[in-house]
């Protein structure tokens, strides 16, 4: 977190503690989804959609608002795996189509008979970054959360693009934020109108309803939307979008030209195209341990670069976020040479 963006929190002291029915968390609300929708540069009748629970609530709102009668997904990793387990787990639903890719690779959904398609922008348990574009017919629903606020996107390839503000919006967790197009406002009209049972904290349509008179069906964080509402001005005021996504390749490229110019270490994505911007997964050899390094690292005041826990490698995994200064992660390099020389 940037401390400019915890001085702003700690200066608004007239704000938190406030009811989230009353004008000001109201304006703030308004404000975040303003700033969002300018980031995004938002096709004509698309909304800024938000509401409790995180990313992982959107995967069964979405099993109970969105999807119809069947999904499609790409799964190739923790948390693209997550949403079709859901979809699978339905009773109301047909079996998904699931295609699985292995760990480092990407896997889209296929194009069939599915009414909605799933897959993760990046996925952040391995580090490999997705195309995001319409596959067929259908609503396209694409987890953002540790892609948003980092790369660009167009989001009018997408219907459902969803995330939460704790990664490049460096912010806290506990909310899901969305941009809605207008077909799936319109397809979460048609599954409340066809009588299945839908629980009133995983409705879209009370989502909706609630976003656009700048609330949410329950008490929101106020502290989660003044740190958000920080770090989009300043990465309007940054440039933007392209500015930002900038900014976060240039810190991912330090990792992934400092692993290519060592015999010890390696991209654990092996297609370039597929690496991410924002998540550095990097391999190293057998004869360094990566945990005995991560803790040397750790006992020296550098946290968390640790791998994915399932995924079980001798890796690091580096989070490039926009808020990680690439001064940083240069001075990171240095300091993997310094130890790795002394191991
Ligand atoms: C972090 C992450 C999530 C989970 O977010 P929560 O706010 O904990 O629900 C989901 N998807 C992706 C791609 C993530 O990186």
């Amino acid at each position: 977190m940037r401390p400019a963006a915890l001085s702003y929190l700690a200066s608004r002291s007239d704000i938190l503690g406030t009811s989230h029915r009353k004008p000001p968390v109201r304006e703030l609300i308004g404000r975040v989804q303003s700033m969002l929708a300018e980031l995004y540069d938002l096709p004509d009748g698309y909304e800024v959609v938000l509401g409790n629970g995180g990313a992982s609530l959107v995967w069964d709102m979405a099993t109970f608002s969105l999807v119809e009668e069947k999904s499609s997904h790409g799964v190739f990793g923790e948390f693209s795996r997550k949403f079709a387990a859901a979809a699978k787990g339905s009773p109301f639903l047909a079996d998904p189509d699931i295609v699985e890719a292995p760990a480092g690779t990407v896997a889209l959904p296929k194009v069939g008979d599915a009414d909605t398609y799933a897959w993760a922008h990046n996925e952040t348990s391995t580090g490999v970054i997705a195309k995001v574009e319409r596959l067929g017919e259908g609503l396209m629903l694409v987890d953002g959360t540790s892609a948003a606020g980092g790369t660009t996107l167009d989001v009018g390839e997408t219907d459902l693009y969803y995330f939460s503000p704790q990664k490049n919006f460096s912010s806290d967790g506990g909310v899901w934020l969305a941009f809605a197009s207008p077909a799936a406002i319109e397809r979460a009209a048609k599954v409340e109108e066809s009588g299945r049972y839908v629980p009133q904290i995983l409705n879209f349509n009370a989502a909706l309803s609630n976003s656009r008179k700048q609330q949410t069906l329950n008490t929101p964080s106020i502290a989660t939307m003044l740190l958000m509402e920080s770090q989009l001005r300043w990465m309007l005021d940054l440039g933007g979008l392209e500015a930002v996504a900038k900014r976060c390749r240039r810190s991912s490229n330090i990792l992934y030209r400092w692993a290519e110019a060592h015999t010890f270490a390696a991209p654990f994505v092996q297609k370039a195209e597929d690496r991410s911007p924002v998540i550095a997964t990097i391999d190293l050899d057998a004869s360094i341990d990566a945990t005995y390094l991560i803790s040397v690292l750790r006992d020296n005041g550098i946290l968390d670069v640790d791998p994915y826990r399932s995924l079980g490698r001798n890796q690091l995994r580096i989070g490039c976020y926009a808020s990680v200064d690439p001064e940083d992660i240069e001075a990171l390099t240095d300091c993997l040479n310094y130890v790795v020389e002394r191991l």
